[in-house]
C-alpha cells in the first residue's frame, strides 16, 4: 500500500484512542472545559454508565456562534497563545471535542453573555453538521450519545454500567476538590448520584469541599499542611495515623489546580508516613502544590494525569518535610516499634 495522508476522522479516532479511554474520560474532558470557561455550576447527567448519554451543562463564558465549528476541529484551542511553558488552564491541546466527536454523536450548544441567542453544532462519528440556532441560557451544554458507536472494538472493553458510573463519579470528585467554589452535580441512572454544593476558595471552604467528597469524619482526623520552599507552595490535609486505608486510592494530589496521579508525590507521601504507618496501610491525603507553571511540564501524556517537575528533589523534599513536621507538631511519633520495624 502506498503512503497516504490519513483522513481527519481517522486522525481524530487515533487521538481518541489515547484520550478517551472510557466514559469517565469524556466526563473529565468536558468538566475541565466547563471549569476553564469559568463556570460556577457544572451539571453532569449520564445514562447507561455514560455509554448511552453524557451531558455536561455549565454556566461559563460560552462559545461565540462563529467559533462553534472551530471548537470541534482538531488542534483548535482558545487556551494556548504561543508559550507551551506557561499553561494555566486545564486544557490546551485542542483535542478533546474532535476526538469525542469522532467516536460518538456529539452536540455542543452554547450561548455567550454577548450573544442574543444560543447556537448548536453537531458531529457524528466525525461528520460535522451545520451550525443551527438553539434555545439556551448563557453557558454551554455538551451532549455525547452512543459513545464508541464508531469504534466497536473499544466498546467491547467497557466494564458494565456500575463500574463505568463509579469511574465517572471518581473523576468528578477528584476534580471537584480543586474547585470548592463551584457547585457540581452528577446524576446517573443508578446510585452514582452526587451533589456537591459550592463552598469557597478559603482554607475552610476547601476543607468543607474535601469533607463533602471524603466524608465528614476526615476534617476531625486530619492535620493541615502549609509549607513553602524555593517558590513551591504546598497546602492541604493529611490523615492522622489512626485514620488509614488499605490502599492509596484516597490520596488526592493537585499541581496548580490540576488533578494528577504522580509517582513522585505518592512516593513522597509514603516516605513521610514510613515511620508512623505499617507498610500495608495508607494515609488519606489531599495535597495542593502551587508553583511557577514554567517549572512543571504538564504536556507529558494526552490525558495530562502525569506531570514532570523541573526540580523533583525540591518537590519531594518539601512534601516529606512538611508532612513529617506537621505530624511531629501534632505530637505524632512512630506508633510502635513494630510498625517501624516492618519497614
Ligand atoms: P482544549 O480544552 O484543549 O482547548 P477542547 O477540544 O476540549 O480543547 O475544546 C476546544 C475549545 O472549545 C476550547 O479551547 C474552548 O475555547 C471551547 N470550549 C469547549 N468547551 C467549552 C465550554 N464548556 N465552555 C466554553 N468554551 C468551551
Ligand atoms: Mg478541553
Amino acid at each position: 500500500m502506498p503512503i497516504r495522508q490519513l483522513s481527519e476522522t481517522m486522525i481524530n479516532q487515533i487521538a481518541a484512542g489515547e484520550v478517551i479511554e472510557r466514559p469517565a474520560s469524556v466526563v473529565k474532558e468536558l468538566v475541565e472545559n466547563a471549569l476553564d470557561a469559568g463556570a460556577s455550576r457544572v451539571e453532569v447527567v449520564t445514562a447507561g454508565g455514560g455509554l448511552n448519554l453524557i451531558r455536561v451543562t455549565d454556566d461559563g463564558s460560552g462559545i461565540p456562534e462563529q467559533e462553534l465549528a472551530l471548537a470541534i476541529a482538531r488542534h483548535c484551542t482558545s487556551k494556548l497563545a504561543d508559550n507551551i511553558h506557561d499553561i494555566r488552564s486545564l486544557g490546551f491541546r485542542g483535542e478533546a471535542l474532535p476526538s469525542i466527536g469522532s467516536v460518538s454523536r456529539l452536540s455542543v450548544r452554547s450561548r455567550t453573555a454577548a450573544g442574543d441567542a444560543a447556537a448548536e453544532i453537531a458531529i457524528e462519528g466525525g461528520r460535522v453538521s451545520a451550525v443551527k440556532p438553539a434555545a439556551a441560557n448563557r453557558g454551554t451544554t455538551v451532549e455525547v450519545r452512543d459513545l464508541f458507536f464508531a469504534t466497536p472494538a473499544r466498546l467491547k472493553f467497557m466494564k458494565g454500567e456500575r463500574a463505568e458510573s463509579s469511574a465517572t463519579s471518581d473523576v468528578v470528585k477528584r476534580i471537584a476538590i480543586a474547585f470548592p467554589a463551584v457547585r457540581f452535580t452528577l446524576a446517573g441512572s443508578d446510585r452514582s448520584t452526587l451533589e456537591l454544593p459550592a463552598t469557597d476558595d478559603s482554607t475552610e471552604g476547601s476543607l468543607r469541599r474535601v469533607a463533602q467528597v471524603m466524608g465528614a469524619e476526615f476534617p476531625d482526623n486530619s492535620i493541615a499542611i502549609d509549607a513553602s520552599r524555593d517558590g513551591v507552595h504546598l497546602t492541604g490535609h493529611v490523615s492522622i495515623p489512626s485514620f488509614t486505608r488499605a490502599n492509596a486510592l484516597q490520596q488526592y494530589a493537585y499541581v496548580n489546580g490540576r488533578p494528577v496521579r504522580d509517582k513522585l508525590i505518592a512516593g513522597a507521601i509514603r516516605g513521610a508516613f514510613a515511620d508512623v504507618l505499617p507498610r500495608d496501610r495508607h494515609a488519606v491525603t489531599v495535597l495542593f502544590l502551587t508553583l511557577d507553571p514554567a517549572t512543571v511540564d504538564v504536556n507529558v501524556h494526552p490525558a495530562k494525569a502525569d506531570v514532570r517537575f523541573r526540580d523533583p528533589g525540591l518537590v519531594r523534599g518539601l512534601i516529606v518535610g512538611a508532612i513529617r513536621e506537621a505530624l511531629a507538631n501534632a505530637g505524632i511519633r512512630a506508633a510502635t516499634s513494630g510498625a517501624a520495624g516492618m519497614m
